[in-house]
């Protein structure tokens, strides 16, 4: 799997043409040649030269590109899911986007990392309204719409989610323990027994935060549209990602007992779907099913000096809609990308290095051949 559609190109911000896909200094330039264009052609590549090369598959093999991905794939993946589902076809597995090589990206850890999503977190946006009474500025009432919901976000800031390990974090950091130095690897190693320091030390890192906890984003406030009106409501919108073991009511029941008032409306936005997490089965958590070998023997291939492991994905991808059709998931596109390279992700002059692309064919050379 991958897609073609990207996010809007900032006007303004890129030193080159967003959609121009120049070649310059090794790399491709282009919107979404990380996200994931790259997936999609190298995987073409790779199946049209394997095609004249007179080679055939022992099983058959499918290719699902979506074209909206980055609004929730509803038109693409889950078309296609359910297309493939009415026909009785069930995959031993299924490989898309979500996460990748990493070079550099956790403290400590110097072997390059092949991460594997082998989990997925859920989606879920939260509107917080207060209701008052509009009218004239001159005349405020004594408590304000704005200070009711301005004390829940305060409350539900000191109160967050409750850390957990889900099966596929717990063996990644077991599987991490030996790549990291002095006493985390310890704690890495056992990391059930180990939790209550895992823990206390994680709220310094967002990124291992949000591997051990549903976090909670405050993305959007509003209040009145003029500065000498009151509002008539004043709304915040919060962006969830689910950890694995919760659920969307679990987690709208947990945001409306931290803030404990009931002047604040705690409902789902529903101007955006969400979407429960994705657990995997014991056995893909553990990093040993149905694929993973070949996965294993492809990556190899590509980027060798890489350690595998597997991991949760804490963005959403498409593949939660074949998810639901059976069979292991998988979120890896062959890319070995350092902390600058990922920051573009989303952002400005995003590109792809040549030997990125080369190696990316390579991968799924060897992926298909290995079925
Ligand atoms: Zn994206």
């Amino acid at each position: 799997m991958a897609h073609y559609d990207v996010v809007p190109a900032e006007n303004g911000h890129w030193t080159v043409d967003p959609f121009g896909a120049l070649v310059k200094d090794g790399y491709v330039w282009a919107r979404g040649a990380i996200d994931t264009k790259a997936s999609l052609v190298c995987a073409l590549e790779a199946a049209e030269a394997l095609a004249s090369s007179g080679f055939r598959p022992q099983r058959d093999l499918w290719f699902a590109f979506g074209g909206d991905e980055e609004r929730s794939g509803m038109l693409g993946a889950r078309e296609a899911a359910a297309w493939l589902a009415g026909r009785g076809i069930r995959f031993a597995w299924t490989l898309d986007e979500g996460s990748a090589v990493t070079d550099g990206i956790l403290p400590g850890v110097k072997t390059p990392l092949a991460l594997v999503g082998v989990e997925e977190k859920g989606f879920l946006d939260i509107e917080l309204t207060v209701a008052q009474k509009p009218g004239h500025a001159s005349r405020p009432p004594r408590v304000q719409a704005v200070a009711v919901l301005g004390r829940a976000l305060d409350r539900l800031s000191r109160r967050p989610f409750p850390f957990s390990l889900t099966p596929a974090t717990e063996t990644f950091f077991k599987e991490l323990a030996p790549f990291a130095g002095g006493i985390r690897s310890l704690a890495m190693a056992h990391p059930r027994l180990f939790a209550p320091l895992l823990f206390a030390s994680a709220d310094a890192s967002p990124e291992t935060a949000a591997l051990l906890r549903t976090t909670v984003a405050m993305t959007q406030l509003s209040g009145s549209k003029a500065d000498n009106v009151l509002p008539s409501e004043a709304k915040a919108v919060l962006n969830l990602r689910i950890l694995p073991g919760w659920t969307i009511d679990g987690s709208l029941e947990f945001v409306r007992r931290a803030i404990g008032d009931p002047r604040v409306r705690v409902s789902a936005s529903p101007s955006r779907a969400a979407n429960e997490p994705v657990s995997a089965s014991p056995e893909v958590a553990r990093g040993c099913g149905a694929g993973w070998a070949a996965l294993g023997a492809a990556i190899g291939a590509s980027f060798p000096e890489a350690a595998i492991l597997p991991y949760m994905v804490t963005a959403t991808t498409d593949s939660r809609h074949f998810a639901k059709i059976g069979g292991a998931v998988y979120r890896f596109a062959p890319l070995k990308l350092d902390a600058r390279e990922l920051a573009r992700v989303h952002g400005h002059d995003e590109r792809i290095s040549l030997e990125n692309f080369s190696a990316g064919i390579e991968f799924y050379r060897v992926l298909i051949t290995a079925l």
